[in-house]
C-alpha cells in the first residue's frame, strides 16, 4: 500500500495511491497518519478499509499539492555519513557505529513544495535519503526483531546548511532544521512493498545534471540495525522517522569547487518503488514570526 497526503499545506488530507494509479481520498478512514494511526494497527485497518471502499472514495486530483506523506512524528532521527564514499568526500572518518543526529520536525514538508534558501545561508546543499518510518514502539529493540517495527519507507532530502552545520560549533541539528528542509515522499511504500530495502537505486540530479547516483547497497549500517541501535538510546515512536544517510555527490563534496544551491535551481532525485520529488529553490522572503 501506498500513502500520500494532499491539499494545503497544514491542512493536509490522507489518501492512498493504488495499484491502477488512482489515487483516493481516505478520509472517510477517519484518521490521518500519525502516531496513533501506526501505533493503533492503522495499515492493517485501513488496507481492509480500501478493499471495502476504494471505488466508492473520491479520487484525488492529479494537480492537488501533495503534502509530507506522514503527519508530524514525534521525531526524525538523522544517521550521519552511512556511505563509505560520502564520508571520505566530506574529509570525515568511516564510523565504527551509527553517527546520529536530529533534524527538526517543523523542516518537514511536501515533496514538490520549494525548498527556501534560509535567510543569511551560503551553503544550502541537498542529500537524497532512504526514509524509514516506524510502525510500532520500538525500545531495547533487538536487530533480529527490528524489521517488526518498521512501517515502511520514503523518500527524504535532506537538505543541510553546511556553514551552519559544520562552521559554526555545536550540533549539526542547526544546519538541518530549516524549514522546508524535509520534503518527504511521495508516498510512503508500506515493508511488504520494498522487500529488500538493501537494494535500492538512488539518485539525485541538480538542474538536470545528475550528482547523486548509488544504491542502498552502499550503506554501512542497514535497516535492522539502525532501529536496534537508535532503539538503545531513545524510544522510537509509531510515525518516527529515521533517516538513513546520504551516498556521495552532495554539493560540499564537489571538485573542484563545492556548489551550494542558489535560487531557481531545480533539484529532482528518487529512490526506486518510492517515487521521485522535485524542489525548486527560492531565496527567504518572509517575515519572521
Ligand atoms: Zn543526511
Amino acid at each position: 500500500m501506498k500513502l500520500i497526503r494532499f491539499g494545503s499545506p497544514d491542512h493536509e488530507k490522507p489518501g492512498v495511491l493504488l495499484d491502477d494509479g488512482r489515487s483516493i481520498d481516505v478520509s472517510g478512514f477517519g484518521s490521518d497518519y500519525d502516531e496513533r494511526f501506526f501505533g493503533g494497527d492503522g495499515l492493517e485497518r485501513l488496507a481492509a478499509w480500501v478493499i471495502v471502499n476504494a471505488a466508492m472514495a473520491p479520487t484525488v486530483n492529479a494537480s492537488v499539492r501533495l503534502g509530507p506523506c506522514i503527519a508530524r512524528p514525534s521525531k526524525i532521527v538523522c544517521v550521519g555519513l552511512n556511505y563509505t564514499d560520502h564520508a571520505k568526500e566530506s574529509g570525515m572518518p568511516i564510523p565504527a557505529e551509527p553517527i546520529l543526529f536530529f533534524k527538526s520536525t517543523s523542516s518537514i514538508v511536501g515533496p514538490n513544495d520549494d525548498v527556501v534558501i534560509p535567510r543569511d545561508s551560503k551553503k544550502t546543499d541537498w542529500e537524497v535519503e532512504l526514509a524509514i518510518i516506524i510502525g510500532k514502539k520500538a525500545q531495547y529493540v533487538s536487530e533480529a526483531d527490528a524489521m517488526v517495527h518498521v512501517a515502511g519507507y520514503a523518500l527524504h532530502n535532506d537538505y543541510s546548511e553546511r556553514e551552519w552545520q559544520l562552521e559554526r560549533g555545536g550540533q549539526w541539528v542547526k544546519g538541518k532544521s530549516c524549514d522546508t528542509f524535509a520534503p518527504l515522499g511521495p508516498f510512503l511504500a508500506t515493508a511488504d512493498e520494498i522487500p529488500d530495502p538493501h537494494s535500492l537505486p538512488l539518485w539525485l540530479k541538480v538542474n538536470g545534471v545528475t550528482r547523486q547516483n548509488s544504491n542502498t547497497a552502499q550503506m554501512i549500517f542497514g535497516v535492522p540495525k539502525l532501529v536496534s541501535y537508535i532503539s538503545q538510546f531513545m524510544t522510537l515512536l509509531p510515525g518516527d522517522v529515521i533517516s538513513t544517510g546520504t551516498p556521495p555527490g552532495v554539493g560540499l563534496g564537489l571538485k573542484p569547487e563545492p556548489v551550494f544551491l542558489k535560487p531557481g535551481d531545480v533539484v529532482e532525485l528518487g529512490i526506486a518503488g518510492l517515487g521521485e520529488s522535485r524542489q525548486v529553490a527560492r531565496a527567504f522572503t518572509g517575515v519572521a514570526c
